[in-house]
């Protein structure tokens, strides 16, 4: 088996921690026998500084002739003023949409030994584990007619959503309870929108093709609420653009730390893996951001674009080893706790993977 990767490590944190995914995937290839061919290219400043664009015509022939791209982060206070083409965000939203990914999946996991930096309380954060599953390409954020009334007095947006919109990300969503615990919760605003009225008829449509997941409507307003207050009631949340772009940080609060969360975005051309903090300039060349959400990425990867799961499950158990043995960077870490380098938790992940990969499985290629 093959895997054709794409890498964009961008900018400021973004290559210290793809560095730490690649080594964690590379372990992963060396004993299972997956052929990796990883190739990098620019995006984002350093695609600014090396070709005058923030996602190069190379760079984007490439990724679309990927398997997957993994993506680290982009931005640079360099370019803040720069015309938004030409800053280096704007690289990743041309890739988002050149690759056409309208299902955005963002775990959120309570690990058990860095409870303490979630702000919400241990007894309500325990055992979560949500899996966020946000429409990216349509409603609110795309609809039109939109603008400015002609007097200056208005303005206007445009929430608008097809049944075959609704229906393609409501079955990502059953597919991927089926991987987990088999509940969706859809979430919408039934009880206003004329839209959520549709979003909700055609979510349970779907959902009757999978009897074996139980389906739960909730109203945004009192979900969200609940998110917060009973976390582990909710397995997967399937809920619309503007309604997800919300929900998946209250959701992060449950994992505590921007730097342990990863994100997948599927359904396109090509799977886009990325974590979800940016750049981070503030500690870039440190060696001191935490990989984890980057190493999560590669998880994400295996289970969803090469089907590996006790591949995917083998890193997420890594990762809780490795936390449990006390190793935590500087944004997990306590006053007085040691801070260990990105490099040394990639490098603990990585031996843990390859033990329990070696120590459960034979493996005879895959
Ligand atoms: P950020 O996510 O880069 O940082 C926010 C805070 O979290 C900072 O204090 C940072 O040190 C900390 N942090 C982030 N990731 C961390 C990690 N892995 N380990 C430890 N600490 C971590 O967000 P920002 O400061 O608002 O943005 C910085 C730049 O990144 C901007 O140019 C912004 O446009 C860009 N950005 C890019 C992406 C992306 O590439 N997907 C996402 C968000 C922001």
């Amino acid at each position: 088996m093959k895997l054709r990767l794409v890498t964009l490590a961008g900018d400021g944190i973004g290559p210290e921690v793809t560095r730490q995914a690649m080594r964690v995937l590379h372990a992963v290839a060396a004993v299972t026998g997956l052929k990796v061919d990883v190739t990098e290219h620019p995006v984002g400043a350093a695609a600014i500084r090396s070709t005058g664009v923030p996602l190069p015509e190379n760079t984007l022939t490439a990724c679309l002739a990927a398997d997957a791209v993994f993506l680290g982060a982009v931005g640079d206070p360099a370019f803040d003023q720069n015309p938004l083409p030409l800053r280096p965000e704007a690289g990743l939203l041309q890739l988002r949409t050149a690759l056409g990914g309208f299902a955005n999946l963002r775990p959120a996991v309570a690990f058990e030994p860095v409870l303490d930096v979630s702000p919400l309380r241990a007894d309500r954060v325990r055992g979560a584990d949500v899996l966020v599953v946000r429409e990216l390409l349509g409603g609110l954020y795309f609809g039109e007619p939109r603008g400015r009334d002609a007097d200056g007095q208005g303005a206007f947006n445009t929430l608008r959503y097809s049944v075959a919109e609704v229906e393609r990300l409501a079955h990502i969503a059953f597919q991927q309870a089926r991987l987990r615990r088999r509940l969706v919760t859809s979430v919408d605003k039934a009880n206003v929108l004329e839209v959520s009225r549709l979003w909700r008829e055609t979510v349970t449509r779907v959902g009757l093709e999978y009897p074996d997941v139980t389906l739960k409507h909730m109203y945004v307003d009192s979900f969200a609420m609940r998110l917060a207050t009973a976390p582990t009631e909710f397995d997967v949340v399937v809920t619309d653009n503007l309604f997800g772009d919300i929900l998946s940080d209250e959701a992060a609060v449950i994992s505590g730390s921007l730097g342990l969360l990863p994100s997948a975005t599927i359904g396109g051309k090509v799977a886009l893996y990325e974590p979800v903090h940016g750049s981070a300039p503030d500690i870039a060349g440190k060696d001191i951001a935490n990989p984890i959400g980057a190493i999560g990425c590669i998880a994400l990867l295996l289970r969803h674009t090469k089907h590996m799961p006790r591949e995917a499950d083998a890193i997420d158990a890594a990762t809780r080893e490795v936390l449990a043995q006390g190793m935590r960077p500087a944004d997990l870490a306590r006053p007085g706790d040691p801070v260990t380098s990105t490099s040394d938790i990639g490098h603990a992940i990585e031996r843990a993977v390859t033990d329990a990969l070696e120590r459960h499985w034979s493996y005879h290629g895959v």
